[in-house]
C-alpha cells in the first residue's frame, strides 16, 4: 500500500530530526492520496520512523490500512485532517517544533517575512494561532481560520504547521519558515533586520499571486 510514498515520508521524517525540528516524538507528517490520508504513527521519534510506521486513515481519522496490528496515527491527526477539509489544494501537511519558529510561537510573536525575498515569495504572511491544548479538537479549531488563507501558521506555545500541494512543497515551507525565523533572531542580535521597502514587499506579493503561490 503506497510503499514508495511511505518511504518518502519516512525519509522526510529523518530530515526533520536531523534539522532539529523536534525532540523525542515531536512532529508529524501526512500526505493525501486517492484512497485516504497517509499519516505517521504515534509515539515514534522521527529519527526512527520507517515506512512500516506509516498507515492510512479516512478523512475522519478512521484507520483504513495499518502496517501492523498495534499501529495508531499521530495524536495530531485531527490537525492534519482539518487542513485537508479546509484546503482542497492541500496535498501534504507538516507539523513540527523547529526551535526558532517555536520561539516566535512561544513569545506570541509573528515572523515578519518581509525581511527576506524568498520568505515573502514562499510564505507570504505567517499568522500565529491562539494557544489550544495539543491532541484536542480545540487545536484544529484554533488553526482553522488561519490555514484557510495561509500556507504556514505558528501555533502559540507549541510549534508550526505548513501545508502544500505535495510533500516537497509543505516541507520546503517549513524549511523556509525556520530559516526566516533563525535569520530574524540573528539579525535581532546585531540591531534588527531592516524590512524590505513597502513598494518592494507589495511587488513581491503581487508576483507570488501571479505565480499562483498565494495559496499553493
Ligand atoms: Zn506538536
Amino acid at each position: 500500500m503506497y510503499r514508495q510514498m511511505r518511504e518518502l515520508i519516512a525519509e522526510h521524517c529523518h530530515r526533520m530530526w536531523l534539522l532539529g525540528w523536534g525532540a523525542a516524538n515531536d512532529g508529524n507528517i501526512s500526505v493525501k492520496t486517492e484512497d485516504g490520508i497517509l499519516a505517521t504513527g504515534t509515539g515514534i521519534s522521527k529519527y526512527d520512523m520507517t515506512a512500516d510506521d506509516i498507515g492510512l486513515t479516512d478523512g475522519c481519522g478512521n484507520i483504513l490500512w495499518k502496517p501492523r496490528e498495534d499501529w495508531r496515527p499521530s495524536s495530531e491527526i485531527k490537525l492534519h485532517l482539518m487542513c485537508y477539509a479546509e484546503r482542497e489544494d492541500a496535498g501534504a501537511v507538516v507539523h513540527a517544533h523547529p526551535p526558532f519558529s517555536t520561539a516566535f510561537a512561544c513569545a506570541h510573536r509573528t515572523i515578519d517575512t518581509g525581511i527576506m525575498i524568498e520568505s515573502v515569495l514562499e510564505l507570504g504572511e505567517v499568522p500565529t494561532a491562539p494557544y489550544a491544548p495539543p491532541s484536542t479538537d480545540s487545536l484544529p479549531d484554533s488553526v482553522r481560520p488561519f490555514i484557510r488563507e495561509h500556507n504556514a501558521v505558528l501555533l502559540a506555545n507549541h510549534g508550526a504547521l505548513t501545508a502544500g500541494s505535495d510533500l516537497k512543497a509543505a516541507f520546503f515551507r517549513m524549511e523556509t519558515l525556520e530559516h526566516t525565523a533563525k535569520t530574524a533572531v540573528y539579525a535581532g542580535l546585531i540591531g534588527g533586520a531592516v524590512p524590505l521597502p513597502d513598494e518592494e514587499y507589495s511587488r513581491l506579493i503581487r508576483m507570488r499571486a501571479g505565480y499562483g503561490l498565494d495559496r499553493r
